[in-house]
């Protein structure tokens, strides 16, 4: 519970640093007149805190917003978007701040941030009309969610970064290690709660009412682009009893057939969706590195077998199955598991915690993904590309190949997530330091293009937003998406966003 509890005490941080003042001075500055009534903290660029609280957790790009604003109810959403439409300023939200090209604060400089942190309540609802739910603010970050449904026996199916805002997430798709059973966060959306780009709030957006094109468009197409999400309403599930954590590192030069393992998922004998596995390929320090980790949702028995089917599939005319260096399995309850991806999702820092508009821990990085289609799988020419790269990147780079299939692939006409045919997706990330920075991002973007147009499909991630597609338009949403989108058009947000 550790980690996850730290989560609690460093947004308890963020509030003292945010109070200091709060009632006295801090509304009554005179830039925006119209943002005086808001009741959370309205803060400056002139304001000695601002600075460390536009610092999010990839520092690679920052933008300098025009003043940031931490809305603590839904009227403070209402009178920021209004004033912000008044005074012809752009106003974008933000959740976790995990934007990898920061577009929690606009991705460009003077724009009005709409922060949600203090939005941040989660009630359970039991058998609400016959199903478990819960009532998310879009202030949460996952660890949180974790932490307040396990106490109630319950989980939504999301990422394992604990730091990672609720908001941004689910809106943008969100799978992680129980999608494959369970579906993506978006999937598990039953209606949320919106302030619209004229400042209305619109109130249980749904498939079953008139909002339905609005729960289409907001359910997986990327967040900050429809308006500001205040509150969803999850389906959530009771937590499996026990779950089963698996790690295993592998020769780097037995690529090739791991891979080839990854490519026949899904064909029979398939993993079950209980499965999930992502697999690193990662250069650090010159030497290259196989690994994959994995949670079975069940005991370690079956998880065992499932390990043995995939090691099966290494097998070829020429090559034997191929056997771990090292494999370890660690049978857990369900929130023993949470922590343990937790920590393997990304280092903890000092504070073990991500709440990184306090704690100083941050990271230069750039990221591509490749979608990776069902019934295709990478050939061999396209992983000896791949390794050639890795080999030759001046930077610490990786391929993390997350197994997608299973409930992520069904096809929901109330969702806009259109990438329903993915084998896996490949997440590279070339990790650097400031001085680095340009070199690698260009190399990493040249390879991208190259990869992308030889060997992959066309789409990539949204989720993982990449500002250096060439057509970033149209390679994470299909034209009939934007079409169906135009018909809320009236509601979107002032055009900062994307
Ligand atoms: C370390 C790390 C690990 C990750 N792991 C995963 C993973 O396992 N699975 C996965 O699917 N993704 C993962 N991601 C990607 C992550 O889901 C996206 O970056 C997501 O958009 C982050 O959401 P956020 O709220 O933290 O970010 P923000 O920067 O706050 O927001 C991201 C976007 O959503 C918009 N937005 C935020 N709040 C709202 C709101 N209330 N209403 C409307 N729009 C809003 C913002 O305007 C912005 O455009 C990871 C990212 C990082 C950096």
């Amino acid at each position: 519970m550790k980690l996850i509890k730290q989560l609690d005490i460093v947004l308890l941080l963020l509030r003292c640093i945010l109070s200091f003042n709060f009632i006295e001075n801090i509304n009554s500055s005179p830039n925006l007149p119209c943002l005086s009534s808001i009741e959370g903290p309205v803060i400056y660029p002139d304001d000695i805190r601002f600075q460390s609280l536009i610092i999010d957790y990839n520092i690679r790009v920052n933008y300098t917003p025009s003043v940031l604003i931490y809305a603590i109810n839904e009227a403070d959403v209402i009178k920021a978007v209004k004033c912000a439409v008044n005074s012809q300023n752009g106003i974008i939200a933000r959740s976790g701040g995990h934007s990898n090209e920061k577009y929690g604060l606009g991705g460009r400089n003077d724009t009005i941030v709409l922060d949600v942190t203090f939005i941040n309540d989660i009630t359970v609802y039991k058998d609400h009309r016959n199903r478990n739910v819960a009532k998310i603010g879009a202030g949460n970050r996952l660890g949180n969610v974790y932490n307040k449904l396990n106490q109630e026996g319950f989980f939504i199916p999301a990422g394992s970064c604990p730091s990672v805002g609720i908001a941004g997430h689910a809106l943008g798709g969100g799978y992680g290690f129980y999608g494959r059973e369970y579906g993506l966060a978006c999937d598990n959306i039953i209606s949320m709660n919106m302030v619209d780009a004229k400042g209305n709030l619109l109130e249980n957006i749904e498939s079953s009412n008139h909002y339905f094109d609005l729960f289409f468009a907001l359910r997986g197409a990327g967040g900050g682009s429809y308006g500001i999400v205040t509150h969803f309403l999850f389906e959530i599930h009771p937590i499996p009893e026990r779950v089963t954590y698996m790690s295993l590192e592998f020769n780097a030069a037995q690529v090739q057939q791991l891979i080839k393992a990854f490519n026949e998922a899904e064909i029979n004998p398939r993993l079950e969706n209980k499965t999930t596995l992502r697999m690193k390929l990662e250069k650090k320090r010159s030497i290259l590195k196989l690994s994959i980790i994995g949670l079975y949702l069940g005991n370690r028995k079956r998880a065992e077998a499932e390990i043995d089917k995939l090691l099966t599939k290494t097998e070829t005319t020429h090559e034997p199955k191929i056997k771990p260096i090292l494999l370890e399995y660690v049978e857990q309850t369900f929130f023993e598991s949470v922590e343990t991806l937790a920590t393997s999702s990304e280092p903890p820092s000092p504070l073990q915690s991500k709440y990184e508009v306090v704690s100083p821990v941050h990271n230069i990085f750039k990221v591509k993904t490749f979608l990776v289609k069902q019934g295709e799988g990478l050939t061999r020419k396209a992983i000896d590309e791949l390794v050639k790269f890795l080999n030759e990147v001046p930077c610490d780079t990786s391929a993390t190949f997350e197994l997608w299939g299973g409930k992520i692939n069904h096809r929901d006409d109330t969702s806009s997530f259109i990438h329903r045919d993915v084998l896996y997706c490949i997440i590279l990330t070339s990790e650097t330091s400031k001085e680095q920075s340009t070199k690698c991002v260009d190399k990493i973007n040249d390879f991208g293009r190259y990869f992308q147009s030889k060997f992959t499909s066309y789409y990539s991630y949204q989720n993982f937003i990449d500002r250096d597609l060439d057509d970033w338009e149209t390679s994470v949403v299909t034209e009939d998406h934007e079409n169906t989108c135009k018909g809320h058009m009236d509601t979107l947000m002032p055009r900062v966003m994307l």
